[in-house]
Formats: C-alpha cells, structure tokens, sequence
C-alpha cells in the first residue's frame, strides 16, 4: 500500500501521541490507512426529523428531533448529579440529560431558543429522555449542519473517556480522507471488478464513510466485503495448495498385523457404511506422500472413536505412535478404558496422561513415548506440555475440537520431527461458509448414518411448574431400569439469577428421589479428579440411577443405559450445547427423551432455540440455525477455535453468497498465479498478508 496510507497514525491532524496510543490499544488502529478501514457499523439518517409525539418505545435507533428549550433544572448528587434541559416541540416534551461536561454544556444552551437535536432517545412511563445528545442551534447551525446519512463508529469505554467517541472518531477519518483520499490505490485486478461488478476502491473507501446515497452505500459495502472474503480465501487457498503440492506427508503404506486382527477379532459389531466410507478416505489420504488435514463431522453418537482408533491402528501398523488428546479428564479417562477393552490382546500399549497423572507415572510414560513404547497416548491439554516428547509421532487426532485454540493445537504440531497426519474430529456440525473460511484448508469427511438400531430420541419442553409430572416420569423410567442424567447450568446459584443450580438441585432430587430405593452421584467440574471419577464410575456401572451434572458431561460421556437427558434452565444454554447434552442419550435400543426445563418467561430468542430443539434431531440444521440466531461471531468454538484474522465488515452468516463468489475468484487467480508473483498482482498480495496474521503459526505447521 501506499506510504501515505502506511503512515503512523500518530503524525494525523488531531491524533498525537497519547491518541495514537489508545487507539492502536482498543481498535488496533496504528495507521492512517488502518482508520480507512476502520468502518462504521451503522448508519443514521439526519435526513428525517421527528416529531416527539412519534417516538415509540422500540425506536432504538439514533433520532433527530427539533425543539425549543423551555427550562432547565439540577439533579441528583454526587455521581448520579445531572444537568437537565426540557424541550418541547409542540407535540410533546422531552428531557436531555448531562452527567458531565454539565457546566460547559450550561453556558452553551439558552432557554426559548430552537435546538436541532439528535440522540438515542429512552422511553420511561411514556416520558421521553436522551442522554448526552448532539445538539446544535438551528440558526447557527443551518450551514454546517450535517445532513444526509451518517456512519456511527464502534468506540470502547477507554476511547470515549479519552475524547475519542464517535463523533471523533468520524472528524479523523474526515482528516484521514483529505491526507490520503487522493492516494488510494486500486487492489483488484480490472478484470475480476469487471466479471464481479465491484465498484473501485478509491469510491468504495468513501461511500462506506460518507456515503452519497444509498445504492452507492450498498455497492461499496458489497465491494469492501468482497475484498475482504477475498484476501481470506486468497490465503487459505494458498495454504492449501502449499500443503497439496509439499511431498513430505507420512507414508502409511501397509494395512498390517494390527488392523486386521481389530477388524476380523475385536470390532464388537459391524462398522456402519459411513464409517468404513471415512476409515477409506482416511487410508487413501496417508499414501499419498501428502500431509493429511481432515476434519471429521459426524453427530453425537455417530462413532467416531471407533473410526479413530483404527486410524490409530493403520499408524501403528507403520511403525508410528499416535495420539488423541480430547477436551476433559473424563472423556480422556473414558476412552483409555474404552479402548484399552477393544485392544485387548492385540499387544499395543497404551498411554493416559492428564493433568492429574502422577509424577512417576508420567516419568514413565515419557520413557515409553521416547522410546517408541506406547504406541497410543490419550489425554487432555497435558499434552501439550513441553516434556511430551515422541519418538515418531505420525498422527494426531483431536476430539471434539472446537474446545482447543488454535495455538493450543499449533503446539501439538512441532512436537513430531516431521509434520504428522491431522484428524480433527467434531460432533458440532459447522455450517458451510464457516467450515470454508475456518477451515477451509481442511478435507472434511462426514459420518452422516448413525448405528443402527437407534430410536430417535423425543424431545419435549416443559415449565418448571409441571416438574412434579417430570419428576413422576422419571420415577417410572427408572423403575423400568433406565438411567437419567439432570443437569444444571450452574454449580452455584447467585442472588442475581433465576436460573436452577447443582447445589439447590441435588438437594430436591435427593428429596425427591430417596435413598434406598434411589441413589443420585453427582460430577461437576470444580470436584477432585478422583471424585469425579467415583461418580462417573457408580453412574456407568448402573449404582447410580442418576447423575446430576454440569455441563462437564457435555463432551463424549457414553453411558448407552442412559436414556434421559433433563436439562435445567435449558434457556441458558445455546443451541449446539442443548445439543451435544442430548446426544447423551440415545445411545442404546431403548426410546430415549430430553426433557428441557425452564422458567415461564422466556425471551423470544430462547423460545426459539427450545422449539428448535423439540423440532428436530439434526444437528447440521441446528447448526445452521444456531449461525442464524447468534452470528458466526458466538457460535460456541469459534473463538476459540480461532478465527485469526478478524472481519471488519463481511458476516459469515448473511454473506455466504459473497463469500462464494470470492472464493471462486481467489480460486481462478491462484490457478493462474499459485505464488501471486505476477507485478500485477501484488496488491492481491498485500491484500492476502493482512489475512494472514496470527494464523501463520497454526498453518504453517500444519503444512
Ligand atoms: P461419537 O461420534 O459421539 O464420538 P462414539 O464414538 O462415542 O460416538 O460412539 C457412540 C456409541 O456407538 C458407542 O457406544 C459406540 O461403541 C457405538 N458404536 C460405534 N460404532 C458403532 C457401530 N458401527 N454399530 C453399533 N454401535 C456403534
Ligand atoms: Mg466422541
């Protein structure tokens, strides 16, 4: 980019030091050209003029107003003291309030005079209010006046206190502008603005900030967004092909000893045909001198264990060690014992290792992975610590992986000399453009067919006043010899929440459901590794009837005998998360339900999410749902699953069409230009490092 554009933003009319300090802090701002791309998130039309007696409640919005001062007065004390000026329109009254500035703003504002106003206004038992407005006289105003539509700039706390809100924040892009309008340099080749109808930058830059009418707002919105898809895909893509053309992947050439004992002796049932299709693509992937990258989707219950641990398998068989790091003690704990059981006999050794594994059993353990030993070590983050070391480490699975950063997974990566096979595997469907800009240098294969025998599971949804009929339910349910799972969204209630505890809960159930007839184990995430242990234990071996629970059992607990699944305050929790507590159950061949408790008044929102869930058993189009409900930006996992570059203006949830298209475009000129080394496309290379960011260490070492 330009050097005008490159320029600190500190040297800027009306910056400075201690401006460009906070806002290189709070919006990383640290160039004249980053606050060109600092865009506004909202538009306000001073084109329309309220009258008072209009103003709904629900009018959230900025609003102007026009109206004449008829008194002032002082209120309240110490912090809550305030400065207030009564206006009237003739429709109505309104009250514009100040808690600072207040002897300024005194000696500005003249009783009988006409005021143009504009604000967020609040409704209060009809009485209108706005805090801190903008206001300007009519008179002296009527030539600066601003009309037209206007760009309303995110700001921070710390940026308001330090005078750099968003009326700022607006002046110094207006500076910006005139330094640098000038210079801005076109970064798309003109045939691809031709084939896509992309408006040119320079004009794109200014209609985002001061737009000229709104069909120019909409194509430099679409154009900004377009760009930015763009210089996200130009570097997944990139990485991608990166990763396809490097020979240096893992050869697992033999189907040996290891796996064809497993698959003739030890599978206790069948494999479902998804299963074998994705044991196949997996083998397919670990022949071609290629590094594999595969994510595996496949709903709760859908096996992917089984599909691991043969991969895990195939590597051993090639004289590699593997190993499956997964998200919580107990889920570590429940596959080394699950997997232990179906090897049995076949003469591999496996590994546990978690944050609670003991100071000589680790020493051991690390005896046996430098020595090449154990051939299978499962465990949580401990994984990752530094003194894991392998002595050929060929593939890597990593369950349910949404619960790990990014850079927590990057460390995994260079503990093998030589770049080790990936399987990613998930139970949290992640809807399509996501999976194409988080993961978009993944191979993604789908376990779409659960094992048969599987009874839907029925979902209802009750109010907390009918819990007796629940309670009554699940008394029955028992007696027939079925589990229940209850759990809570808290561990501990709060003065502050309605919503159900552990604590309160266990004390009801244990109530309501006595000893001896009833026994209740309880695991939370706050207990000691060794207690949860026990509870896990009397509730998988049928002492327990029922296990009450955070949401700690969320993640990959199997107990096939489990076949309810009551969810507390099931407003709390977002979709995907109802979700994965309800693949609990169902797991064996008795008709299995998931009862979701709530509170009477729910917000429409929440409303939706239980309906959803009562509706359909389908994770991907809950997922989608979920997308649709939330945005991209909390969907549970993509935080911390790392979307490292962030997006300023597309939205992965409203923009999958762009994002297509921009894919398709990135596509074509890296079919041509795979190193973008062409002169012509140097911005696209510009354009595709300012995506690059944090991102390189994750993908980097992958590929
Ligand atoms: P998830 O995909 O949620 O990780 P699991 O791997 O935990 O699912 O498998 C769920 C249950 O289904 C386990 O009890 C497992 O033993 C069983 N299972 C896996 N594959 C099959 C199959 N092909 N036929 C029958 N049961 C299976
Ligand atoms: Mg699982």
């Amino acid at each position: 980019m330009n050097e005008i554009l490159n320029r600190d933003i500190k040297f800027l009319t009306g910056v400075g030091e201690r401006r460009a300090v906070l806002l290189g802090r709070e919006l990383g701002i640290r160039t004249v050209g980053d606050l060109l791309y600092h865009f506004p998130f909202r538009y306000i039309d001073r084109t329309k003029t309220y009258k008072i007696a209009e103003i709904r409640d629900e009018q959230a919005a900025y609003i102007q107003i026009r109206a004449r001062i008829e008194g002032f007065r002082h209120a309240g004390g110490g912090p809550k003291k305030r400065f207030v000026a009564i206006v009237s329109d003739g429709t109505g009254t309104a009250e514009l309030v100040w808690f600072k500035g207040i002897s300024w703003i005194e000696k500005c504002l003249e009783r009988g005079r006409e005021y143009t106003i504009f604000g967020r206004p609040t409704l209060f038992k009809h009485e209108l209010s706005i805090v801190h407005p903008e206001i300007e006289s009519v008179i002296e105003g009527q030539n600066k006046l601003r009309t037209g539509v206007q760009g309303v700039y995110s700001t921070t706390e710390k940026l308001n206190t330090g005078q750099l809100g968003t009326k700022a924040i607006y002046t110094l892009v207006c500076n910006a502008w005139q330094l640098a309008g000038e210079h801005i340099a076109e970064t798309l080749p003109d045939a691809m603005r031709a084939q896509y109808g992309l408006m040119g930058l320079r004009e794109a830059l200014y209609n985002i900030h001061f737009p000229t009418s709104p069909q120019k707002l909409r194509e430099a919105t679409y154009r900004l967004k377009f760009e930015e898809l763009l210089g996200t895909q130009l570097h997944i893509l990139g990485q991608r092909s990166g990763r396809i053309t490097r020979n240096d992947g893992l050869l697992f050439p033999k189907v040996g000893e290891l796996f064809n004992t497993f698959y003739r002796d030890k599978l206790p049932f069948p494999l479902t045909g998804a299963q074998k299709r994705v044991v196949k693509e997996i083998r397919a992937d670990t022949v071609t001198g290629h590094q594999m990258n595969r994510l595996l989707q496949g709903d709760v219950g859908s096996g992917k264990t089984l599909v691991a641990l043969m991969a895990m398998l195939i590597a051993a068989d090639n004289g590699y060690q593997s190993c499956l790091m997964v998200p919580t003690e107990i889920l570590a704990a429940q596959h080394f014992a699950s997997i232990g059981r179906m090897t049995e006999g076949l003469g591999i050794r496996i590994g546990l290792l978690t944050g609670s594994t003991r100071k000589g059993e680790r020493r051991e353990l690390a005896e046996g992975l430098e020595s090449g030993a154990i051939h299978i070590l499962i465990g949580t983050h401990a994984l990752i610590e530094d003194n894991v070391r392998f002595a050929n480490l060929g593939l890597v699975v990593i369950d349910e992986q949404h619960r790990f950063g990014v850079e927590q997974r990057a460390r995994l990566w260079t503990k093998a000399g030589h770049p080790p096979h990936i399987l990613v595997m998930t139970a949290t469907p992640i809807p399509r453009t996501l999976a194409m800009t988080l993961y978009g240098d993944l191979d993604v294969s789908v376990i779409d067919e659960l094992p048969p025998g599987r009874k839907p599971i029925k979902t209802v949804h009750y109010h907390d006043s009918h819990r007796l009929q629940v309670f009554g339910f699940i008394r029955n349910e028992i007696r027939k010899g079925r589990q229940v799972y209850i759990v809570y969204p808290l561990i501990k209630g709060s003065e502050k929440t309605d919503y159900k505890d552990l604590e309160d809960g266990f004390e009801s159930i244990s109530r309501a459901f006595p000893l001896p007839e009833f026994v209740t184990a309880v695991v939370h995430g706050k207990m000691k590794p060794a207690d949860k242990e026990f509870g896990m234990r009397m509730f998988k071996e049928g002492t327990a009837h029922i296990m009450v629970a955070t949401s700690v059992i969320e993640v990959g607990v199997d107990v096939p005998n489990a076949s309810i699944m009551v969810i507390e305050s099931a407003e709390r929790f977002g979709l995907s998360q109802l979700h994965q507590l309800r693949g609990r159950v169902g797991r064996g061949s008795e008709q299995s339900y998931c009862i979701l408790m709530s509170g009477d008044k729910l917000s429409r929102e929440a409303r939706q999410r239980l309906g959803a869930m009562v509706e359909t058993n389908d994770g991907f189009r809950l997922a989608e749902l979920d997308m649709q409900l939330r945005g991209p930006g909390d969907l549970q996992g993509t935080q911390q699953s790392g979307l490292a570059f962030e997006l300023r203006i597309a939205n992965l949830g409203s923009d999958s069409q762009i994002l297509q298209l921009a894919r398709e475009a990135a596509q074509q000129v890296l079919d041509a230009d795979p190193q973008l080394a062409d002169p012509a496309h140097a911005a696209l290379r510009d354009l595709r490092q300012r995506y690059a960011g944090r991102q390189e260490i994750d993908f980097s070492m992958i590929s």
